[in-house]
């Protein structure tokens, strides 16, 4: 297992070690605990196959990858996937790529090639977040993060009820149309605003999205802006995990002014999505929790 011998002091061919410097030089406090995390990624595509490839190459437990579409030539402008593999699954490509680069992560991901927004593929996301087959010295068995790596707005607001529903913390991520800005986001329900909350301004402004997408005129992309903001993504993913640095809330990237916006996005007590509200009541409950001392009163 590629994951033993990790106190070995130089071992400059095993990529753990350098991943390990970070625990020997008080940046993270536990390093090793990232083999327990189980990583669920939404849309393989310009973004989530390249977030899939960097938690493989950091040690990630198990990754599971959702996506119904397949590999075309016009992907070529993005990373990760290659030419000889047109016409197979995103799935099982990225399967085939990140089982040769990291054999010891547990992939997920043939029986996921799916829609998630119809209703099978629905119910196959949620059973599949609830799976309890990798728990090793865990009490929650389920994934402990979703990552949102889709390009449309139905698919997001699926991802939204279905975190919302199982409490499930997740991220967001979107590249623009013009390929030069983007953006990541943390939802922890009832605590952030969720992806309902706040809704994007196309469909608060009541303009179908589907009409903006012009027929035959395809969307830029560039593969730098793809790989920054799966570059924030899962920076953010690492320090949630492994708990260190400041895990942010939201994180925008403008290409052509160099320019991070943050912000904090609270939610929004007339959020559409009931289990939302459900959230939020919830959460203002654990705030209000009794001090431990009277607990037992
Ligand atoms: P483009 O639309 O620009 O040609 P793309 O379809 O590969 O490219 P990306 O933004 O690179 O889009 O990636 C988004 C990924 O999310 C795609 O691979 C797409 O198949 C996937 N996706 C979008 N909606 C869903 C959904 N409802 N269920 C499963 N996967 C989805
Ligand atoms: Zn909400």
């Amino acid at each position: 297992c590629l994951l033993q011998d990790m106190d070995a002091e130089v071992v400059d061919s095993n990529p753990y070690s350098r991943l390990m410097a970070l625990q020997r030089m008080g940046i993270v406090a536990n390093y090793e605990r990232i083999r327990e995390f189980s990583v669920a990624v939404v849309g393989i595509g310009g973004v989530g196959s390249v977030a899939a490839e960097m938690l493989t190459r950091c040690g990630i437990g198990r990754l599971l990858l959702y996506d119904y579409d397949t590999v075309e030539l016009a992907n070529m402008n993005r990373l990760f996937f290659r030419p000889e593999q047109v016409g197979m699954t995103k799935t099982d490509a990225a399967v085939q790529t990140l089982s040769g680069i990291n054999p010891d992560v547990v992939l997920e991901a043939s029986s996921y090639t799916m829609n998630i927004t119809t209703v099978e593929g629905f119910d196959t996301f949620m059973s599949s977040l609830k799976k309890k087959t990798f728990c090793p010295n865990k009490e929650s068995c389920g994934v402990d993060l979703v990552l949102s790596c889709v390009d449309n707005y139905e698919a997001r607001m699926v991802v939204n009820q279905a975190c919302n529903e199982l409490n499930q913390t997740w991220m967001e991520s979107g590249v623009s149309e013009d390929a030069v800005s983007g953006h990541i986001q943390l939802l922890i329900p009832g605590e952030t605003a969720c992806f309902a909350c706040v809704p994007p301004l196309v469909v608060a402004s009541g303009v179908d999205e589907r009409t903006l997408k012009r027929e035959g005129v395809c969307a830029a992309s560039l593969p730098t802006t793809m790989g920054v903001v799966a570059g924030l993504l899962v920076q953010n993913t690492l320090k949630y995990l492994l708990k260190f640095g400041q895990v942010s809330r939201y994180l925008g990237y403008n290409a052509l002014k160099d320019y991070f916006p943050t912000m904090e996005m609270k939610p929004n007590p007339q959020c559409s999505n009931s289990a939302c509200l459900e959230r939020q009541v919830q959460d203002r409950w654990n705030h209000f929790a009794l001090p431990r001392y009277l607990g037992s009163i």
